[in-house]
């Protein structure tokens, strides 16, 4: 396989350059990523009647980058992990920086970057419109609960064309999302190219807000949130 570029890794590609169009939708994704994602689709919905759908695709640096300032700035709502919304005014740089980097990625670190991360729900049970993306969603009489019993089962047999979470499990980084896939074949080639160096270089290139603490501890915040994660 090729390595992947600096540009390509943190999200300064246009899309329409490397990724393919997923019907006539605004998501964009990795070729074998979209190849597999039509598979698991047809499966859910043979299988269970779900109807799974993405929510968010392929993101570019800016994006990201606006959704991180956006927070830091008080302009987007930061929640902890009861899903309460916090006040960015009440915490240090560096807590702040961990409390967002636990459900935002900071910007050029985000899977999304790659195209071959989605985040999914399933559009049989809730509307587009009044997906959330929170773990409540996801377990119990969620509306996303069934889909994600049945992925379970499916990632456990090595029956999910290729995609796993990533985020399957609270490691002290980023939080769990079992809406989030990963197509691991090239996730994991992208993941392998994804080096420190290259992680400080992203941050000294940007506008993100909390730069020069978060380059400052550049180490401790891409061991805490970029590799740790579950692998395939
Ligand atoms: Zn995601």
């Amino acid at each position: 396989m090729n390595s992947p570029s600096f540009h390509l890794l943190t999200g300064r590609i246009n899309p329409k350059d490397h990724l393919q169009q997923y019907k006539d939708t605004s998501h964009f994704l990795e070729a074998k990523t979209l190849e597999n994602f039509l598979k698991l689709q047809v499966a859910a919905k043979t299988e269970i009647n779900a109807q799974l759908e993405i929510i968010s695709s392929y993101r570019d640096f800016s994006r990201q980058e606006s959704i991180w300032n956006r927070k830091v700035s008080g302009e987007l709502k930061i929640l902890d992990d009861n899903e309460r919304v916090i006040n960015p005014k009440n915490y240090s740089q560096k807590e702040l920086i961990t409390k967002i980097a636990r459900f935002s990625a900071i910007p050029g670190a985000s899977r999304h970057h790659w195209g071959t991360d989605i985040d999914i729900y399933d559009a049989s049970q809730i509307k587009k419109e009044e997906v959330k993306l929170i773990h409540s969603e996801c377990v119990d009489n969620g509306p996303c609960a069934k889909l994600h019993e049945w992925l379970d089962q499916k990632i456990n047999n090595d029956e999910s064309f290729g995609f796993y979470r990533p985020y399957a499990k609270d490691l002290n980084g980023v939080a769990v999302e079992r809406w989030h896939l990963s197509y691991a074949e090239t996730a994991q080639n992208y993941f392998s190219n994804y080096t420190l160096e290259l992680f400080i270089e992203n941050l000294k290139q940007s506008n993100t807000l909390l730069k020069q603490p978060l380059i400052k501890n550049a180490q401790s915040y891409f061991n805490k949130f970029v590799t740790n994660i579950s692998f395939p």
